[in-house]
């Protein structure tokens, strides 16, 4: 089954095309890799399907329904759920406090992601319960921010730039725990600007150019394709 299907989508901010025809899949169980540079419109396509930004004109279908017009509340309570650039946790909040947060996406849906399930993935997470969530190191609150999404039950789960300001070590744990929630069935639409991570971690990928998808295919032949790699990334 498509749990995402974007149809020429465009999104403007005034007068900046940030957006000018995307259109995009996801499939039941993938994990997709979207990457570009600086600037080139990944945020503003995770912001749009999350219904943050309003799209100018396009269609975001999820699980069958065109996502036009709900907010970005009813958004995450249907199961799209995001996790922004920088995390954005509830800083003067517990880790405790912020998991529960998490729970008002789920409503009365059931999921497999209880609170045991994210301290099993990230067991720091269990260890600082009671710590207030903005005197966590960025990898803690990185951790903290995509177990609040899973709280909320998610069919879909946009993930913005989660290596970023991360050391080596700790990106290494995230990707992990990315690629096992993956294997456990989880759906992951992944923008990095760190290509080759997203590109091993993922099986498809999308490269964003200027507002438009200048190139779609298996991560392991974009991996291969220095051009590509290079032109568009300046890897
Ligand atoms: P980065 O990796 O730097 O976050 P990005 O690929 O996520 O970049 P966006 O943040 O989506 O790119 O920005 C796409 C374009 O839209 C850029 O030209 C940016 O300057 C512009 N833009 C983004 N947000 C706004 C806004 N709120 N108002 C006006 N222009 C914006």
């Amino acid at each position: 089954m498509t749990t995402l299907t974007i149809n020429d989508l465009h999104v403007s901010y005034g007068g900046v095309k940030a957006l000018r025809g995307v259109s995009l899949r996801v499939e039941e169980g993938e994990m997709v890799a979207l990457i570009g540079s600086n600037g080139a419109g990944k945020s503003t396509l995770l912001n749009a399907l999350s219904n943050v930004v309003k799209r100018k004109s396009g269609e975001v279908i999820f699980e069958g329904t065109d996502t036009r017009g709900m907010s970005p509340y009813a958004v995450s309570r249907s199961g799209l759920l995001h996790v922004p650039e920088g995390r954005q946790v509830l800083s003067d909040m517990s880790v405790y406090e912020n998991l529960q947060v998490g729970l008002i996406a789920r409503g009365k849906r059931k999921t497999i992601y209880s609170l045991d399930h994210v301290y099993e993935l990230f067991p720091v997470l269990e260890e600082r319960r009671d710590q207030i969530s903005g005197t966590l190191s960025g990898g803690q609150q990185q951790m903290l921010a995509i177990g609040r999404a899973l709280m909320g039950g998610p069919h879909l789960l946009l993930l913005d730039e989660p290596s970023l300001g991360l050391s080596p070590l700790i990106t290494d744990q995230v990707f992990d725990a990315l690629k096992k929630l993956n294997a456990e069935g989880l759906t992951v639409l992944l923008v990095e600007q760190n290509a080759h991570r997203a590109l091993e971690a993922t099986s498809r990928a999308y490269v964003l150019d200027r507002g438009q998808i200048s190139f779609e295919g298996a991560s392991s032949e974009l991996a291969g394709n220095k051009a590509v790699i290079d032109s568009y990334l300046g890897a």
